[in-house]
């Protein structure tokens, strides 16, 4: 049962996590072929057609308008200048006399610098500057035998892509650190470009800002339109805005749900990670805030962090002890991510040069596959041995990894803000509605144990309750028993005592006697001696007979008993004792019923005898008593089905108060009379028999109106009549 929910349940994460890698890889494909456009798709903010083959390639750089320069077949390598250098160090001339203000730009070409310039102005293309951000088109024919020409664009401060005959050329992200002595050289590299055989270049600028060093938003036409900027601001704020309510909706819905987990802290974590990624997309080329080497700095640094941190959420996933391999490793994995975060952090604060080249981008790149890889490594090793977080850690790790490498694929010119944002809402969302399934699901299983808990502590607080009233109800009997206890000591130490102390005083008078005692009187004494041992002797086969019906040795000789007879006989008896006197004793009974019972014989007779006793005992010279048997139909007495025997006199009677204790150990009711002897133990004899018997017995009275004693047992099952003959 338990194994088939697993199963099922394992089925389905399964299922969803299909789901995500399709929709993933759907999402991606979509976004890739959405994104990827051809030139020709824009619309243009300006079109303009330059024909230049007049132009003598040997002359100086063709200066288009506002700073667009051209200079053909003129591709110099740091070398050529080095060379240049030495010659003119040993000639006093310049190899290429023409090139004064020779740099090193970015890409390790050289700018040629302003020096030669040649005033041949496109009107068209001057407007470029007062459009401002867009989309344009150039179309330049040159002569047949221009291989090559380089292009400066030092009017384009920042974010544009060029495409040169339909091929992507370049992509900008960078602008000057001064705005105030704001140099060319670098923010445009020298960009070569190939006319086609009829000599032709049609170049695509697509453009985000112009002549500012501060940064403006490119975005690719999947976002918005080019053909006005102000929509591709609207659609990246838009954009921002979505990522960061849905972040924010995120992070506050996480903190409560976090409340309800053991490993809080990682969400945080997480949640760092995540936010890290955000500011790096806010930070990243697309959108920039600060202008130049900063804001690159400030990108590889939160790059860097946000790498170190990632690998220090995987690390955190599993702690120490549940991986040997990777307790020995964990020095050493943190020392060497330590040492090169640190490292790299160093370089790009001291040496931002570094940032001018295409190789810190590799470096970048390699670091994080290396940090991605071996996060992936820990996690799916791990995975395989603890179940605990098993899909979230594989898909965060997936996630991590894919959204890292997407910033790198992005800077490589093809795809910008809109896959990487995407990416990154679509992954919001997949998290967000991990953590929350996995939230209702832990809130689920919480409140049902809940609720078994709540009930079993009620039940057992009921229980324990129960417990101790038991045991107050025992205490209070213990104490009830123990003063039992010293009470009937107590009496039979005096009731042994009394007899003793009267034989004593007889014997004491016949012995110190001086003359000897007359005849009649010696009787009497002898007399009296023999009734106070009787006395003595009934007292002490009553006690041990009590004892032994309290053990639980004793048991019940069990036979069927007609009631009627037993009560007959001992009717017959009594009856007989008080002829002559003025007491009458009278019998009740059925003609047709035995009614019979189940019962010990001996033990019985000793229930009836008692209570005829006492009835004889506490009746005067011409009381009645009465014996009626019969059966007790109640529903309420012992199921209905029962026999009662009742003893009626009207005789002294028991004051109403001391009715209830008349069958204690040794009570004996005040008017019971001094010269009526008893130990007060009869009743409770009887009252043990009646117990074993599981039957019933009360006493009701009235002081001087006389008293009555129910005695009432369960009726035998067994029939005489019914009785199978003897086999023959
Ligand atoms: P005792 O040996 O004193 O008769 P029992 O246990 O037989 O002891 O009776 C307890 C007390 O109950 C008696 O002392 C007496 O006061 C009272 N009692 C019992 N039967 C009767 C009765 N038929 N009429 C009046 N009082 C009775």
């Amino acid at each position: 049962m338990n194994r088939n929910n697993t199963a099922k349940k394992r089925i389905s994460v399964t299922a969803y996590l299909i789901l995500v890698v399709l929709a993933i890889a759907v999402s991606s494909v979509v976004f890739l072929c959405v994104n990827y456009r051809r030139c020709s798709d824009y619309s243009f903010t300006q079109e303009s057609f330059l024909d230049l083959r007049n132009w003598d390639k040997n002359s100086s750089p063709l200066i288009l308008g506002k700073g667009w320069q051209f200079f053909p077949h003129e591709l110099l390598t740091p070398e050529d200048v080095r060379r240049d250098a030495r010659t003119f160090a040993a000639t006093g001339v310049h190899e290429y006399d023409s090139y004064d203000n020779v740099e090193i730009t970015r890409d390790g070409w050289l700018n040629l610098g302003s020096s030669y310039t040649l005033n041949q102005v496109s009107p068209d293309l001057e407007s470029m500057s007062e459009f401002g951000a867009g989309t344009y088109h150039i179309n330049l024919l040159f002569n047949y035998d221009v291989d090559y020409v380089t292009i400066n664009l030092p009017d384009i401060a920042q974010s544009a892509r060029i495409w040169c005959n339909g091929k992507s050329v370049r992509h900008y992200g960078i602008v000057s650190t001064d705005s105030d002595s704001y140099s060319p050289t670098e923010v445009c590299a020298d960009i070569q470009l190939q006319p086609t055989e009829t000599g032709h270049i049609d170049l695509i600028i697509n453009c985000a800002n112009f002549s500012s060093p501060y940064g403006g938003i490119l975005s690719s036409p999947a976002v918005a339109s080019t053909s006005s900027i102000e929509h591709i601001k609207d659609a990246t704020r838009l954009y921002l805005a979505v990522v960061y309510v849905l972040l924010l909706g995120f992070l506050i819905g996480g903190f409560y749900i976090s409340q309800t987990f053991d490993g809080k802290s990682k969400f945080y974590f997480f949640m760092l990670i995540f936010i890290c990624e955000l500011l790096f997309e806010q930070f990243s080329a697309s959108v920039t805030l600060l202008p130049g080497t900063w804001n690159y700095l400030i990108q590889v640094t939160l790059l860097i962090f946000t790498n170190y941190w990632t690998f220090l959420y995987y690390a955190s996933l599993y702690p120490k002890g549940t991986s040997k391999l990777f307790d020995k490793l964990h020095f050493f994995e943190m020392t060497f991510f330590s040492l090169l975060t640190a490292m790299y952090l160093l370089v790009y604060w001291c040496f931002p040069k570094f940032l001018y080249l295409q190789s810190s981008t590799l470096a970048n790149f390699i670091l994080v596959l290396i940090t991605n890889l071996y996060c992936m490594a820990r996690v799916f090793y791990m995975v395989r041995r603890h179940d605990h977080g098993h899909y979230l850690y594989t898909l965060s790790v997936l996630v991590t990894t894919f959204m890292h490498l997407a910033i790198f694929v992005r800077t490589q010119y093809y795809v910008s803000i809109s896959l990487h944002a995407l990416i990154l809402l679509f992954f919001i969302m997949v998290y967000g509605s991990y953590f929350i399934m996995d939230y209702v699901k832990t809130f689920e299983e919480l409140s049902f144990h809940n609720k078994n808990l709540e009930s079993a502590v009620d039940e057992k607080t009921k229980y324990i309750a129960k417990v101790n009233q038991d045991l107050l109800k025992n205490h209070e009997k213990l104490l009830e028993n123990e003063e039992a206890r010293k009470k009937m000591l107590s009496n039979v130490s005096h009731d042994l005592r009394t007899p003793i102390t009267a034989i004593r005083g007889y014997v004491e008078l016949m012995l110190n006697a001086k003359e000897p005692l007359p005849r009649d009187q010696e009787v009497q004494y002898l007399k009296n001696i023999h009734t106070r041992s009787t006395q003595m002797e009934q007292l002490i086969s009553d006690l041990v007979q009590l004892t032994r019906l309290e053990s639980e040795n004793d048991t019940l000789d069990k036979m069927p008993i007609s009631v009627k007879e037993m009560v007959h006989d001992l009717y017959m008896l009594y009856h007989a004792e008080c002829e002559g006197t003025d007491k009458q004793v009278l019998f009740e009974a059925p003609e047709d019923d035995d009614l019979l019972i189940d019962g010990d014989a001996k033990k019985l007779l000793r229930v009836f005898e008692n209570i005829i006793v006492n009835a004889m005992k506490y009746t005067r010279e011409n009381d009645i008593i009465r014996i009626i048997c019969h059966r007790y139909d109640d529903p309420a007495m012992l199921g209905g089905n029962a026999v009662e025997v009742i003893v009626k006199d009207n005789g002294v009677g028991i004051p109403q108060n001391e009715v209830p204790y008349v069958f204690d150990r040794f009570y004996r009711a005040e008017n019971s009379g001094i010269n009526k002897t008893g130990s007060g133990l009869g009743l409770s004899i009887v009252k043990s028999i009646m117990d074993k018997h599981g039957g019933k017995i009360w006493a009701e009275s009235e002081e001087g109106q006389g008293s009555e004693f129910h005695i009432v047992f369960r009726a035998s099952e067994f029939n005489f009549d019914e009785e199978p003959e003897d086999e023959e």
